[in-house]
């Protein structure tokens, strides 16, 4: 039987370890039938370097730091049409962004956690989607922080909601050349990111205890999401944000006892 993703090829930023929900993506969309490249942040070299082999459908893995203009140029020059599926999975808020009050936070603080958040789904874009020849689909990844206050997620809250806003323009925006593009928001899951956010554990006990599903979400479940979103069965889909979250973001007051 033919796999959903067959033909397709993706590009997917993110991948620093094997917990990344980046990596859980690219996997399921190899085992989905399509080709992957990988843009990945040369820090993470040594875990990348030993993943991306493991990959059935690798095209190639090339370092992509996407602050770095030099790094995205070469990225994106060395890639072959079409692109069919692009997948965000970025984040970066300084430790200082964490500390404090949210009043306090400083000018330097904002700029780079939005331009690394929120600003490079854009500059990806702008290169990619002359390279979408045929059309696609961009996948972005954000979190409840973006539509409501949850404790400790501070400045990447105003980062994810300008995320989600660019992905309604973009949408707009990129809808002619018949590319979509949507973000999934995913609950809690424990990796290299989340562990910059302080009492991660009891949170995911509260998610779990509260969401509708009583449980928390797993990588995989966010890549199967991904993998829908960047098939042609989801080809009427975009400008949406799709909570992959057993739930949790409809609860407003939880059973009480
Ligand atoms: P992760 O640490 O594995 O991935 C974060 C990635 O961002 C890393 O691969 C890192 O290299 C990349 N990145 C940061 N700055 C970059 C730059 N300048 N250029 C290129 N890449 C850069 O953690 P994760 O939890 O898998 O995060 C992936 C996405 O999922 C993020 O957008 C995160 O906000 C989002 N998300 C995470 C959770 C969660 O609970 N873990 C929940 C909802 C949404």
């Amino acid at each position: 039987m033919a796999n959903r993703l067959d033909g397709k090829t993706a590009v997917v930023f993110g991948v620093a370890s094997d917990t990344s929900i980046a990596w859980a993506i690219a996997q399921e969309l190899a085992a989905q039938g399509a080709k992957i490249i990988l843009g990945y942040q040369f820090r993470y070299h040594s875990r990348v370097k030993d993943l991306a082999p493991t990959l059935p459908n690798l095209v190639a893995y090339t370092r992509c730091d996407i602050m770095k203009d030099d790094e995205a140029q070469a990225f994106f020059g060395g890639l072959k049409t079409p692109i069919d599926i692009v997948v965000h999975a970025i984040a970066f808020a300084p430790a200082t962004a964490f500390q404090g009050r949210l009043v306090d936070t400083t000018q330097d603080d904002f700029s780079l956690a939005l331009q690394v958040s929120a600003h490079s789904l854009t500059k990806i874009m702008k290169h990619s989607a002359p390279l979408m020849t045929n059309g696609g689909s961009a996948i972005a990844l954000t979190y409840l922080g973006g539509q409501r206050v949850c404790t400790n997620y501070k400045l990447m809250g105003v980062a994810k909601a300008a995320l989600e806003a660019y992905v309604r323009e973009l949408a707009m925006d990129l809808g002619p050349q018949k590319i979509r593009v949507n973000a999934i928001s995913a609950g809690p899951i424990k990796t290299l990111a989340a562990s910059g956010i302080s009492d991660f554990d009891l949170m995911l006990d509260y998610n779990k205890s509260v969401a509708p599903l009583r449980d928390n979400v797993t990588q995989q479940d966010v890549a199967k999401c991904a993998a829908f979103l960047g098939s042609d069965d989801a080809k009427m889909i975009t400008g949406q944000t799709i909570f992959v979250d057993a739930g949790y973001s409809i609860v407003g007051v939880p059973p009480l006892a």
